[in-house]
């Protein structure tokens, strides 16, 4: 069964910058406006993140990393939207079986901060021979996930990681994508051991001063604004994109469906050729698009490492923001 486990977690988290992502989105998910990640080797020694959400309740840190549980507490509604990414409280779960994992959380109501360790799915102690229970500790409001030694037990994984500054660019690369997507979050990602910060963002910056913040003013200031939804179909697209002034190399596409991170090759395919017929000096697009589609319409049978999204109606829906982005496109004087 462990190992079944162990081989489950390492499908669905095969490098550091998985689990990051999931850890980010369980912290916006719990409503905070901050939120910290520290990285050691390319997240492979440390990956850590604190946030100043609602936290945990203290009686709840026993199952937290049991698989399944905490998602069976939510309506079948949230289920389905989850499955869609093939996680279904699944995360910390998988992470607890292949790394050290450790929960500080704080909730108002809580006189006190708790503090758990995890391994294999169960509550663990700090140190071997001592309890197993969560320690009271001093603390802010929000929690502190801290995952060291990822991988630890999966020596096949560990063999894959060449450099630890290329996962740490993939990890910055995320942290940026969601910096834009989440208004009213804070977000700052630097490494262990480093007196600068690689990303900062305010909470009070608006999106298009984010990307600037990420990406540059060269793009920030040349992005235009777009907005289309059916009813029939199902969805509702918002974002911006890049005008042809801006000569870009390298295709950027932010893709958020339901909120999530996600890639789509038939997305970035339709855009790219947009971008290269439509506009007098061809180039490639740089955008930020915001997909909501009826969770019900996503595909939920995408394999967990599949980081490829499908939805139904998916040449209508692509053929209808690319429709609007060129409008939008044609009517910037170039
Ligand atoms: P899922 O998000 O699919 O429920 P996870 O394993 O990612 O599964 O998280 C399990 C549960 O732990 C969440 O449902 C949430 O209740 C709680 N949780 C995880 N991270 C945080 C956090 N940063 N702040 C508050 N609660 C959290
Ligand atoms: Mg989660």
């Amino acid at each position: 069964q462990d190992v079944v486990n162990k081989i489950a977690a390492g499908e669905i988290i095969v490098a550091p910058v998985h689990a990051l992502k999931e850890l980010i989105e369980n912290a916006v998910d719990a409503g905070s406006t901050s939120l910290e990640i520290l990285v050691k080797d390319g997240g492979l020694k440390l990956l850590q993140i604190t946030d100043n959400g609602h936290g945990i309740n203290r009686d709840d840190l026993p199952i937290l990393c049991e698989r399944f549980t905490t998602s069976k507490l939510k309506t079948f509604e949230d289920l389905t939207t989850i499955g869609t990414y093939g996680f279904r409280g699944e995360a910390l779960a998988s992470i607890s079986h292949i790394a050290h994992l450790t929960i500080t959380t704080k909730t108002v109501e809580s006189s006190c901060a708790w503090r758990a360790h995890y391994a294999d799915g169960k509550l663990a102690p700090a140190k071997p021979g001592q309890s197993t229970d969560p320690k009271p500790t001093a603390g802010r409001g929000g929690t502190q996930i801290t995952v060291e030694d990822l991988f630890y037990n999966v020596p096949s994984r560990q063999k894959a990681f060449k450099s630890p500054s290329e996962e740490y660019a993939k990890i910055l690369d995320v942290v940026g994508r969601y910096a834009v997507h989440c208004g009213g979050v804070a977000f700052s990602c630097k490494k262990h051991g480093d007196s600068s910060i690689s990303l900062s963002t305010s909470k009070d910056a608006s999106r298009v001063d984010s990307i600037r913040l990420i990406h540059g003013s060269a793009v920030a200031n040349e992005l235009i604004s777009f907005e289309v939804s059916d009813q029939n179909l199902g969805f509702t697209a918002s974002g911006y994109a890049s005008n042809a002034n801006y000569h870009v190399k390298k295709t950027t596409i932010l893709l958020f469906i339901n909120h999530r991170s996600v890639e789509s090759s038939a997305i970035k395919k339709a855009l790219e050729q947009t971008y290269s017929t439509f506009l007098p000096k061809g180039g490639h697009p740089f955008i930020y698009l915001s997909l909501d589609i009826d969770p019900q319409r996503v595909d939920v049978n995408v394999h967990p490492t599949k980081r490829e999204v499908n939805f139904l109606n998916e040449d209508e829906i692509i053929e209808a923001i690319r429709t609007e982005i060129r409008i939008k496109l044609s009517e910037v004087d170039t």
